[in-house]
């Protein structure tokens, strides 16, 4: 039987990755599946996996000889539980991968790929100790993290290779993907594919980094904020997005998202508070065009207003909401999530 190389993406599918980074992502899957599919050695050893992260972690294609793999449209999620992705992956190559006993000589040292551009929101340390920490490793790992927001400190407690790309702009993640399939490529020729091939011979992208133990990136100290607003009269979510401006001090609001019908499918991971003193302006509301917002004295739920109402009935729970005449009330603390 022909030894296999296993190559498992990690990819994270939070709200953060909400409208174009998700489709980016979306395609690039496919023009890397396709890239192998074009390769007569991968398509004989290479195996891919893919594992999804957000409020949960799912293995969204178990791993399969390339030509078979079809992985399904990745849709988002609150939350990032990449810890839980560190112990789904374990799992699953404990499960999946050949070992070598004396009479068989198993797969090679499965390859993994993490793709991620937040913080983790789950307990992820003790997964990621047990995958770095164990000799001799269980894999070999590139951890790519995305946009200015990540913490790659953490990152190296997962592994010693760390990517920094510079944004999820379109060009960057095309390159991030042509780069990812060639580094398969040259691991599944290499000598001893249980070695990691060294950079020299899958050079970066432009827009991808190294990331050097004696020069790691520091993550934003002001990350974006992200909360989500159930519209007051289609009764729909769409998705807040802050981003801080050091001229003004305040948050401004970018551009607001349509979240997908399935977007809390997997329940409503607890988000980090924000302080709404801290936000300037409201974000317009896709739906119906409100352009403020407020929260639910009773549920808790924040739902979108137009200026000038002075009451509603909250989208969610219906209790009956008055509001001053000025609509200047005290500064809320809502839930909502950062990086
Ligand atoms: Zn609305
Ligand atoms: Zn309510």
């Amino acid at each position: 039987m022909a030894r296999r190389l296993p190559v498992y993406l990690l990819l994270d599918c939070s709200e953060s990755m909400v409208g174009n980074p998700l489709d980016l992502v979306n395609a690039g899957v496919h023009s890397l599946l396709s890239a192998l599919k074009r390769d007569p050695q991968s398509m004989e050893t290479v195996f891919v996996s893919i594992i999804t992260f957000d409020t949960k972690a799912r293995v969204v294609a178990p791993l399969t000889e390339v030509f078979a793999v079809h992985p399904p449209l990745l849709s988002a999620h609150p939350g990032t539980a990449l810890g839980a992705a560190l112990t789904l992956v374990q799992d699953s190559i404990k499960r999946e991968v050949r070992k070598t006993t004396p009479s068989l000589k198993g797969d090679y040292k499965p390859l993994i790929f993490i793709l991620t551009d937040g913080v983790p929101t789950d307990e992820w340390r003790g997964p990621a100790k047990s995958l770095k920490g164990v000799e001799p490793k269980i894999a070999n790992i590139y951890a790519i993290g995305c946009g200015d927001e990540v913490d790659f400190t953490a990152m190296r407690e997962i592994t010693d290779n760390c990517i920094y790309l510079k944004g999820l702009t379109p060009s960057n993640i095309k390159d991030l993907f042509i780069w990812l399939s060639a580094s398969v490529q040259y691991q599944s020729v290499s000598v001893n594919p249980d070695q990691l091939v060294s950079l020299d011979k899958i050079p970066l992208k432009k827009g991808m980094e190294l990331v050097r133990p004696d020069n790691i990136p520091k993550p934003s100290e002001k990350p974006r904020l992200f909360f989500h607003i159930l519209c007051s009269r289609k009764r729909n979510h769409f998705l807040a997005r802050y981003a801080y401006s050091p001229e003004t001090g305040f948050y401004q609001p970018g551009e607001s998202l349509p979240l997908p019908e399935d977007f809390f499918s997997e329940g409503k991971a607890k988000g980090a508070p924000i302080d709404t003193s801290e936000l300037e302006d409201a974000p317009t509301c896709p739906f119906c065009g409100g352009n403020d917002f407020a929260a639910c004295p009773r549920c808790g739920t924040v739902f979108c207003l137009h200026v000038g109402d002075t009451q509603v009935d909250c989208p969610s729970c219906s209790a009956h909401i008055r509001f001053k005449a000025d609509g200047d009330g005290p500064p809320l603390i809502i839930d909502g999530s950062q990086g």
